[in-house]
Order: structure tokens, then C-alpha cells, then sequence
């Protein structure tokens, strides 16, 4: 039985709620130098049929060799699902004719794929994780892919994907939202990415879902579903839901059915249409490819591959959480990224200094990414080392600046001062802070002097030393020490 959504995930329909049933089948391409069954490369790019094998092209009597880096992704993968590994797998030949498809059948698995049932946590909020079941992971070859705007009246094949290997992740329909969708996609790329086992990069097609889609009374057995074909971006994901969700209500609330069947989501219109009924597995007469032997590994290769699995984002959220003492929302941002994870501690312990985490993690996740995301990068990948935001950090701790010149000189360091150390900004420019009491009392005078109105106001309305708080820190070019400030002018105006 599948878990029921809480109420406040359900929808309104005209004749009471409805919930939404999601699940997905994800294609992700592992990441290896050559293909699933040959040696031709797998990068992206590059002239059209230029990385194509005879094997790939489907050359009569050519025989597959499996690519044992891909069956190590595979398992790396599952192991990260923290699922069954199933030491002997079958590859089957999933027959279909399609242009791009020179063989004329998909090496795939079917009855025995290599990883079996697992699970995802998913992180929906701070506050909010689901548990997303995983039905099994298998390896396949990818097909090729027709070009037709390059002659008007006829179409191409450039089979440089093909044979490319995918994992299909097929997950339990677990999902009760489009929002807990979105929520998983971005949990399982971001552990494939920890992995290593597939780049995750979605706008070259390395990671694409298609969507299952129903909706049901609550408490009701599953309904009909639909499946959303080859959805390759994740805000896509959770709209094509939505709108599919909303013509299935439609439909059943009117006392129709639904038909099962493939649809296309066009995210111009915002709807989804019908592409064909869906396809059941007899149609493509599966059985096992006589090419292939069984494929066969023993324990002592899976204990290798997960000894060597990096930290997880779940075992790294929790590691911030008890050893920063970070909230966990913080943690949670932090370690979407590895490289982010791994940017952040480098800046708490540059020097060797034990810093303030959460203080580190306010500049890492908010000026700094702000800068870095302006640029279009993440923010491992600008010219900022950690050490230098950690010397950001360490001279707003020793007094030398405030946070607000704190911000200047980040700015600075992606604008006319690229090449420096915050600490060399500071000193080459004079902005330390001005904590010469002295100064201040200068320039708080003035302001007293110059507005005789506005101290009458404030004696009446406290409220007003934020006006003069704000006129010495002009006065002073922002340098002035913010608490000397407010200190000084409490006494002087007398509130
Ligand atoms: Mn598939």
C-alpha cells in the first residue's frame, strides 16, 4: 500500500480533493570515457557520427564487450540508493524499430536488473523529508538521434549517443506533489553527482525523467496514469505535473476515464498532449541477449567500490549540523553541491583557524553566492580562494571592519580587485573601521549642531537616532564603529 499525502498536499477539485500520485524513471548517463558496449567516446559535442563503433552502429555480427566502468557507476549508484546489489544481472534485448535504433533492439535489462529496491530521502524543506522508495536501477544502451532541420525533405541520424550507457532509476510511486517531485529530482542528481556516476547535467540530456502521473480520491487505490515523456528540467518537472494532475481531475469529475497513455508537456502552452497509448512490455518481446554472458560479480567488488564512496549529502548535512552546530537549513543549501560542501569547510578551517560556522556560512550562502551566481557560477568556481573569505570573515571578528564595508569589499574582490586579499583591500584603501572614539565624537557633534530640529524630534521620539546613527556612518564613509555610534549619540541626545 502507498503512503497517503497529509491533507494540505491534496487538491481542490468542484466535487471535493483529490491527491496527486507521482512516480518517475529516470535516465542518467554514467559517466564513463566509452560506451556500454564499445570503445567509442561518449563526450558530448563533436562532429555528427564521429564516435560510433561498428557495435554502435549495429553492424551485423559485431559482439558487445560490457564496459566494466559502467558496471561500476551502476553499483557506486546503488550503493548510494543504499539499495540491493544484485551480483548476478541478466541484459536483455528490448526489440522495437525506431530510425535512431540501428540493431533493432535496446540492450537493456529487464527481469534481472543489477540494483534492486532502495530508497531516497528527500529533503522537500528544512522541516520536511519524505522517504521516496526505489524500485530498482538497471544499465542500457541509449539510442541515436534524428536530425530533421538540416534538408528540407529528408531526415538524418547522428548515432553518436548510441549505445551510450544509461542507468534507468525507476522510483515507487511514493511522490504526492509536484513540489516533493521537484524535491527528488534534485536529491537523486545531487547524489549521482556526489558519486561521480553521472554529471547530472540536464540541459545536455545527461539526467532526464519521465513522469508518471495520476490522481485519486484519498484513501482510493491508484488511478490510471499517464507518463510524461523525456522531461529534461526540473521547474518543468513540477509545472508538467501540475497541469496533467488538473486535465486528469477535469476529465474524471466530468465522469470520463483516463486513458493510459505517453504524453509530451509543452511548456509554451502549458499543457500536456497525447503522443501515443502507452506501450506494455509484451510488445517489445524481451529476452535475454544471447550475445551477452550473465553479468556476474562477487562481494569483495562491491565492498571495494563502497569503501571508496565519498560522504553523502545526508551523512554531510548531519556532520554540519553536529560539528558546525549549523541550522538545518544552512546545512541543507550547503551541501546541495559537493564542491559548495566542500568550498564552505575549507573557508571554516583556512589557517588552520577554528571560525565562527554559522557566521562563514551567512557569506558563503549569501553575499558570496549572490556575486558568484551573478556571474553565472557556482561558487566553487570563481577566482575567490576560501582562504580569502576567510579573511573576509576574520576582519569583521577582529573589529577591523563592519559587515557593511564587509560587503563593499567582497564587491571589490569580483570588480577592480580580483587578484587581492580582503585584508590588503582594507589597508590599501583605508577602510578600517574608525573606533577612535575621538573621530566619532567629531562628526557626532556636527550632526547635533547642524540639525537643532531633529534633536528635539528625537528627544520626543527615539526612534529618530537611527537618522543620526545613519548621518555619522555617512559622515564618517561607513567606517565609524556602529556601536560607538549608537553609544555616542544615546548620551549625547539624552534618550
Ligand atoms: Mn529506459
Amino acid at each position: 500500500m502507498t503512503a497517503q499525502a497529509k491533507p494540505s498536499k491534496l487538491i481542490k477539485g468542484a466535487t471535493g480533493d483529490w491527491e496527486i500520485v507521482v512516480g518517475m524513471e529516470i535516465h542518467a548517463q554514467v559517466t564513463s570515457k566509452s560506451k556500454l558496449f564499445s570503445g567509442a567516446s561518449t563526450e558530448f559535442g563533436g562532429e555528427q557520427n564521429d564516435h560510433v563503433s561498428l557495435i554502435d552502429a549495429g553492424m551485423p555480427g559485431m559482439l558487445p564487450v560490457i564496459n566494466e566502468e559502467c558496471v561500476k557507476q551502476a553499483v557506486r549508484a546503488g550503493l548510494g540508493l543504499k539499495a540491493q546489489i544484485n551480483r548476478r544481472s541478466v541484459f536483455d534485448r528490448k526489440n522495437y524499430f525506431y530510425p535512431d535504433l540501428p540493431q533493432g533492439y535496446q540492450i537493456s535489462q529487464y527481469k534481472s536488473p543489477i540494483v534492486g529496491e532502495g530508497e531516497v530521502i528527500v529533503d522537500v524543506s528544512p522541516t520536511e523529508q519524505i522517504r521516496v522508495g526505489i524500485e530498482r536501477l538497471h544499465l542500457e544502451q541509449d539510442a541515436g538521434k534524428l536530425l530533421h532541420d538540416q534538408s528540407p525533405d529528408s531526415s538524418f541520424v547522428d548515432l553518436n549517443r548510441s549505445g551510450v550507457a544509461l542507468m534507468e532509476i525507476v522510483s515507487k510511486p511514493d511522490i504526492r506533489s509536484a513540489e516533493e517531485a521537484r524535491a527528488y529530482v534534485t536529491k537523486l542528481r545531487a547524489i549521482l553527482r556526489y558519486i561521480g556516476a553521472c554529471d547530472g547535467n540536464m540541459e545536455q540530456g545527461s539526467l532526464r525523467a519521465d513522469v508518471n502521473v495520476s490522481v485519486r480520491r484519498p484513501g482510493e487505490p491508484l488511478g490510471t496514469r499517464c507518463e510524461i515523456k523525456n522531461m529534461n528540467s526540473i521547474r518543468f518537472i513540477g509545472h508538467a505535473i501540475d497541469v496533467e494532475a488538473r486535465r486528469q481531475i477535469g476529465i474524471l469529475e466530468d465522469g470520463g476515464t483516463i486513458d493510459q497513455e505517453t504524453r509530451l508537456y509543452d511548456p509554451g502552452r502549458g499543457e500536456t498532449r497525447a503522443m501515443r497509448s502507452k506501450e506494455e512490455a509484451h510488445d517489445y518481446r524481451y529476452f535475454p541477449d544471447p550475445d551477452l554472458l550473465p553479468l556476474e560479480f562477487d562481494q569483495a567488488f562491491v565492498d571495494a567500490l563502497a569503501a571508496d564512496l565519498p560522504e553523502l549529502p545526508d551523512a554531510k548535512r548531519a556532520r554540519f549540523i553536529s560539528e558546525y552546530g549549523l541550522p538545518p537549513y544552512d546545512a541543507g543549501v550547503l551541501v546541495g553541491e559537493r564542491e559548495t560542501a566542500d568550498f564552505y569547510e575549507a573557508c571554516v578551517r583556512a589557517g588552520g583557524k577554528a571560525r565562527d560556522a554559522k557566521v562563514v556560512a551567512n557569506w558563503v550562502m549569501g553575499d558570496f553566492a549572490a556575486l558568484a551566481n551573478a556571474a553565472g557560477l557556482g561558487v566553487a568556481e570563481t577566482h575567490v580562494p576560501p582562504s580569502r573569505i576567510a579573511s573576509l570573515v576574520d576582519l569583521i571578528g577582529e573589529g577591523v571592519i563592519s559587515g557593511k564595508i564587509a560587503k563593499d569589499v567582497l564587491a571589490l574582490m569580483f570588480s577592480e580587485e580580483r587578484d587581492a586579499d580582503p585584508r590588503d583591500i582594507v589597508e590599501r584603501r583605508g577602510l578600517k573601521q574608525v573606533t577612535d572614539t575621538g573621530a566619532i565624537e567629531a562628526a557626532v557633534d556636527q550632526i547635533i549642531a547642524a540639525n537643532p530640529d531633529k534633536v528635539e524630534q528625537a528627544k520626543a521620539k527615539p526612534t529618530m537616532l537611527g537618522w543620526f546613527v545613519g548621518q555619522v556612518m555617512k559622515a564618517t564613509g561607513g567606517k565609524a564603529n556602529p556601536q560607538a555610534v549608537n553609544e555616542l549619540l544615546k548620551a549625547k541626545l539624552g534618550v
